[in-house]
C-alpha cells in the first residue's frame, strides 16, 4: 500500500505523415509525424514513459509506478495510428494505449465530424442558411477561410445536441450543403480511415495496448442507461475477442466531465467490468490503489513543446494544490 503518486497523461487522436490544415484538421486533431516525434523526444528525455494499462495493473497490486511518469494515449482508432504513430513509437521504444471505437474498426464507417468537415469543404454552395438556437443564420462558404469558420460553427452547434434531434439536424444540414446522403460526400483523405483488426493485432503483438472508446462514439452521459451499458459491453467483448487480451479501460468520447461522463456512467463502466475510466480533462493523475478515474490532456498539431512543458509543469501543479484547488477535473483552457 502506498500514498498517491503523481503521473501525467497525454492524449492524441490521429497522426499524419505531413501537417494538415483547415477543414482537413480542425483543432489540429491529427498530429503530424514531425510534431509527434518532437513531443515524444522531449518527453522521453525528461520523464519515464510508462505503459498505462500495465502501470495500472501494478498499482492494483500495490506497486508504485515511477513518480512523474507519463503515459501516452490515442483516441478513436484512426488508421494513421498504424501508419505513422506506431512506427515512431516502435523506433523510440515507447509504449502507448489506443482506444478503439469498435463500430468503425475495419468497417469503412466515417465519424460525423469528418463527414461534416468534408461536406463543408466540398459543398457546391457558396452560402447556406442554417438554424441556430434562436434564428436563421447565413453562413458564407465563398472562400476556404470562410468555410473553415462555418465548419467550426456548425460542429459547435451540432456537438451539444441531444441524440433524439441530432440525426435529423445533421441530415438537414448535409442537404443544405448540397448532398442528398452522406455517401455522396467526398472523403477528406486517407486520414479519415480507421484501423482494421489485423493492424490492431499487429500493434498489440508489438507491445501496444488497447481499450474501449465505445462502439459507436456515443456521448455516454446523454444516453439512457441501457444504451450506455450496451455500448460499453459490446465494445469490450469485441476488443477482447479480436485481440485475445482483456479490455480493462473505458475511455469516454469527448472526454469531458460531467457532460460526457459522470458518476453514473462511471458506475456503469465498473459494473460492466472495466477497471478504469479515462477522461480528457487535464494531465494530472494522483494514482493510488483505489483509483478508478484517469485523465490525459489532449494535445494537437498546433501545440508546440512550450505547451507541453507548460501543461506538465510541476510548479503549476503544486501551486494549484497549494491554493487548494481541485486538480481534477480541469481543462486545458484553464492552463493558459
Ligand atoms: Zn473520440
Amino acid at each position: 500500500m502506498f500514498s498517491s503518486t503523481l503521473i501525467y497523461g497525454v492524449t492524441y487522436h490521429g497522426s499524419v505523415p505531413e501537417p494538415l490544415n483547415g477543414l482537413d484538421n480542425v483543432y489540429g486533431k491529427h498530429i503530424s509525424a514531425d510534431r509527434l516525434r518532437s513531443h515524444l523526444t522531449w518527453l522521453k528525455e525528461r520523464y519515464p514513459i510508462v505503459s498505462l494499462i500495465d502501470s495500472l495493473r501494478k498499482v492494483r497490486q500495490g506497486r508504485r509506478p515511477p513518480r512523474q511518469a507519463v503515459f501516452i494515449v490515442f483516441h478513436d482508432g484512426y488508421r494513421d495510428n498504424y501508419d505513422v504513430a506506431y512506427p515512431i513509437l516502435k523506433e523510440m521504444g515507447l509504449p502507448a494505449s489506443f482506444f478503439l471505437t469498435t463500430a468503425f474498426i475495419g468497417t469503412g464507417k466515417r465519424f460525423w465530424v469528418d463527414l461534416l468537415d468534408a461536406a463543408v469543404k466540398y459543398s457546391p454552395r457558396d452560402r447556406i442558411e442554417v438554424e441556430t438556437r434562436t434564428s436563421q443564420e447565413t453562413l458564407r462558404l465563398d472562400s476556404m477561410p470562410a468555410r473553415y469558420d462555418a465548419g467550426v460553427k456548425l460542429r459547435n452547434t451540432l456537438k451539444p445536441l441531444a441524440d433524439s434531434i441530432f440525426q435529423d439536424r445533421f441530415d438537414r444540414l448535409i442537404a443544405a450543403l448540397g448532398f442528398d446522403f452522406p455517401d455522396q460526400i467526398p472523403k477528406l483523405g486517407d486520414h479519415e480511415n480507421c484501423l482494421d483488426w489485423d493492424m490492431v493485432r499487429e500493434m498489440s503483438a508489438g507491445g501496444m495496448e488497447f481499450g474501449s472508446h465505445t462502439h459507436g462514439h456515443i456521448i455516454c452521459a446523454r444516453q439512457d442507461e441501457a444504451t450506455t451499458r450496451q455500448e460499453m459491453t459490446v465494445s469490450k467483448e469485441i476488443i477482447e475477442r479480436e485481440t485475445g487480451k482483456p479490455c480493462e479501460i473505458f475511455c469516454y468520447p469527448n472526454g469531458y466531465y460531467p457532460q460526457d461522463g459522470n458518476e453514473q456512467t462511471d458506475r456503469l463502466a465498473k459494473d460492466v467490468g472495466y477497471d478504469y475510466v479515462l477522461y480528457m480533462v487535464g494531465p494530472y493523475n494522483l494514482i493510488n490503489c483505489n483509483s478508478f478515474k484517469i485523465t490525459g490532456l489532449a494535445m494537437g498539431d498546433g501545440d508546440g513543446i512550450d505547451v507541453l512543458e507548460r501543461t506538465l509543469s510541476l510548479r503549476r501543479y503544486l501551486s494549484r494544490r497549494l491554493k487548494g484547488s481541485n486538480i481534477w477535473p480541469w481543462s486545458k483552457d484553464s492552463l493558459t
